[in-house]
């Protein structure tokens, strides 16, 4: 199988003598003039093919083969989701330089002869010969930090001829090995009785998957990193997806106390050196635990023990590019083909975990409390038809006073709008004219700070004109409605002693400006912070007793499945960041609709009731998770031929007991980055296989090369 999104699944290749190679071995072959990587795949050869028509394998590469459960996995992944499967296994192959065997490097090892009782050594030197059995090879630094002396110290035995050259083992980059023994904090009684199941969970080296809900600030971390402790324990791999791994700073922090050590890291941001190291370490079982994004999943993990989703509700963990995946529902594939443990994390779980826990298909254990003295927020909604805030404001006056309070008290105050920018919609007050994107069905939104007009979609930007661009009036553009940027300026105006932190993703563009900011608020050096929702995320921020949610009506707007579950999950993860430590929090939510059933969730803490409704608004119409939905995205930078391709497939939708299409119909998002997009919706009742459906229905229609189609199975955006 080649890594290329190539329909045919596997090519034929002869395996010349001398070479050898078995399913998972890595291998170089040609293909129309050039030289590619593959996976030796199991499964028969094509037998109608002659002889004298295959290629020879040019190269075998010295890695470790791909292990059975992950070539299951990209099948598995490829059938589920309508992709090549070569499309899948590039995934797997994200690292091609990790398939050469690791550049050998030098190191020393004790001189053999040389013995030590009638040596006179400093305490420094002999520090550095501890460090070393007999044998064993490591190299100057790590032995220098090791024996907590400096390289010349070693330099120094080497002159002596007490050590001399050698080169290291074959290999890789080494992960320490995080100590599962190493103190943990002691567990309150109700952890140490779901961190039990979850050990024997493990221990028992089964699939199996366990739910584990608890309010904010229960502690689901401490009792899950026990059941990573258990995993490193059997000897087996970790895994661990955070959905957003560049901010975890305080969640790495808490694995370093757990395990005395740093975990490997998986996510696009690292160098392509670390890349490399990181795959081949993997690879070599060289890496206990691995924490990333999404795309670790399809790592060559040689035997995986454990899949942790934490925060598992979380749309971020949808794919929406190139294979169309979820993550979290690929976890639980992966775990299931590895015969490992998965754990799903979540205050707020999903519709579909919860379900699946409520059928019996997942184990639920449960945290009632939040661990010490905290209690919960005490939250309530502000209605903003009875407290308005002030022309051309957004800051409503109980919640101003409410932040003033907390200000006076010296505690910590936090703002939430999830919108970057400075406004969403700039307007022309003389003939009304927007301005949009012209790539996309997309208002531009303004970024002050910058000066510019940007397009959230495509990444369109311009500068703010200074006549309308459309009746050349001048000074008429007018921004309409909040974004963080300037709610952060009338904080400024309302507070101008506080001292403010601005949390989005320009301010807070990678894992170490997220970390510094953390320490920051953390420390005390920071009295607001205003934020989108990266401020959502799981941070622990001790002295925050007040959280002020701009617009809690935002998510609701709009068509989708999902909008109310979605606002709800967000406002209770970015409510539970309040009151987290012993002064008591709260929460206040600007709303319009105070008695929407959200707002009413929210207040009451009711979540369950709340789901439960959910649960029983899609029921009768087989909505997911009681139905299977699968979205077809037709594109075209031809209008014309969008639409012809979209009722052709319209035409041609597949008909039966239990199915029906919805659409064509324009998408919200009509045009993207100068694409013209239509949707249809198949909709199945559960029973009902999709694929095949899709398959089928996709090979009937003839389209033509500049129409894409993009299918989306269980999609989670509609734009
Ligand atoms: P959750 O993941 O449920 O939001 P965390 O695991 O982050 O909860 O726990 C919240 C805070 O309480 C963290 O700072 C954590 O270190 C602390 N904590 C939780 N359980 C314990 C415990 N048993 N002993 C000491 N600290 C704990
Ligand atoms: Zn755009």
């Amino acid at each position: 199988m080649l890594p290329l999104p190539l329909d045919a699944g596997t090519y034929d290749y002869r395996l010349p003598p001398g070479l050898v190679a078995a399913p998972g071995s890595f291998v170089a072959v040609p293909l129309g003039g050039r030289e590619v990587l593959g996976v030796v795949w199991d499964g028969e050869p094509d037998a109608s093919l002659p002889a004298s028509r295959l290629k020879d394998i040019q190269a075998v590469l010295d890695a470790p083969p791909m292990g059975e459960s992950l070539r299951r996995f990209v099948e598995w992944v490829a059938a589920y989701t309508l992709s090549p499967p070569g499309a899948v296994l590039r995934m797997a192959m994200s690292a091609p330089a990790a398939l050469d065997r690791p550049a050998q490097r030098a190191g020393w090892q004790l001189a053999p002869g040389a013995i030590r009782e009638e040596l006179k050594l400093t305490p420094a030197r002999a520090r550095v010969l501890d460090a070393l059995d007999i044998g064993e090879v490591r190299s100057a630094t790590d032995l220098a930090a090791e024996a907590g002396v400096s390289p010349g110290v070693v330099r120094g035995l080497a002159d002596a001829g007490l050590l001399v050259p050698a080169l290291l083992p074959a290999g890789s980059h080494r992960f320490p090995r995080p100590d599962p023994d190493h103190p943990g904090p002691t567990l309150a009684p109700d952890q140490a009785q779901a961190a039990e199941a979850l050990r024997a969970r493990v221990a028992a080296r089964a699939f199996g998957v366990t739910l584990l809900t608890g309010v904010t600030g229960s502690g689901k971390t401490e009792v899950y990193l026990d059941a990573v402790a258990e995993c490193l324990r059997q000897g087996r791999q970790a895994l661990v997806l955070l959905p957003e791994i560049a901010l975890s700073a305080q969640w790495l922090e808490r694995f370093r106390r757990r395990f005395g050590v740093d975990p490997a890291l998986w996510h696009s941001e690292l160098t392509s050196r670390t890349r490399r190291d990181t795959w081949r370490a993997v690879a070599e079982g060289a890496a206990p635990v691995l924490v990333g994004a999404r795309s670790a999943l399809f790592l060559p993990y040689p035997d995986l023990g454990l899949v942790i989703v934490d925060e598992e509700h979380e749309t971020a963990f949808k794919q929406e590019e190139g294979v169309v995946y979820h993550a979290r529902d690929m976890a639980v594939v992966r775990a299931r083909l590895a015969n490992a443990a998965c754990i799903l994390v979540s205050a707020t779980p999903s519709l579909e975990t919860l379900t699946n826990a409520e059928q019996g298909r997942y184990d639920h254990l449960h945290l009632s409390e939040r661990h010490g003295s905290a209690g919960m927020p005490a939250v309530e909604a502000i209605d903003l038809r009875r407290h308005p805030p002030e022309r051309g404001r957004f800051l409503s006056p109980p919640l101003i006073e409410a932040v003033q309070e907390t200000l006076a008290r010296g505690e910590q105050a936090m703002l939430f709008l999830n919108r970057r920018g400075y406004a969403p919609l700039t307007l022309c007050r003389a003939c009304g004219h927007r301005m949009r994107c012209p790539n996309c069905t997309a208002w531009l939104v303004e970024h002050r700070a910058q000066r510019r007009l940007q397009c959230h979609h495509c990444g369109h930007a311009e500068p703010i004109p200074p006549t309308c661009p459309e009746c050349n009036a001048p000074g008429t553009l007018t921004p309409v409605g909040p974004g963080v940027e300037r709610v952060v300026e009338e904080a400024t105006a309302l507070f101008p002693d506080a001292r403010r932190i601005v949390m989005a993703s320009d301010t807070i563009p990678g894992p170490a400006a997220a970390a510094a900011a953390a320490e920051a608020i953390a420390a005390r050096q920071v009295d607001l912070i205003v934020g989108t929702q990266i401020v959502a995320k799981g941070w622990h921020f001790p002295h925050l007793t007040l959280v002020g949610v701009v617009d809690a009506d935002l998510g609701l707007a709009g068509g989708d499945l999902r909008a109310a579950e979605r606002t709800l999950q967000l406002l209770h993860q970015v409510s539970g960041r309040a009151g987290r430590a012993e002064a008591p929090g709260r929460v206040l939510l600007q709303s319009f609709a105070p008695d929407h059933p959200v707002m009413h969730a929210l207040v009451s803490g009711d979540v369950a009731a709340f789901m439960a409704e959910e649960a029983a608004g899609r029921r009768p119409g087989h909505w997911p998770p009681f139905g299977r939905l699968a979205a077809l995205i037709v594109s075209s930078e031809d209008e014309r031929e969008a639409d012809r391709a979209a009722r052709d497939l319209g035409l041609a939708a597949p008909r039966g007991p239990g199915v029906e299409v919805l659409g064509p119909a324009p998408a919200p998002l009509a045009l993207l980055r100068g694409r013209h997009r239509r949707r249809l919706l198949l909709k199945a009742r559960r029973d009902v296989g999709v694929q095949p459906l899709l398959r089928d229905w996709l090979d009937r229609v003839k389209l033509p090369n500049s129409v894409r189609v993009q299918v989306d199975v269980d999609p989670v955006g509609f734009l």
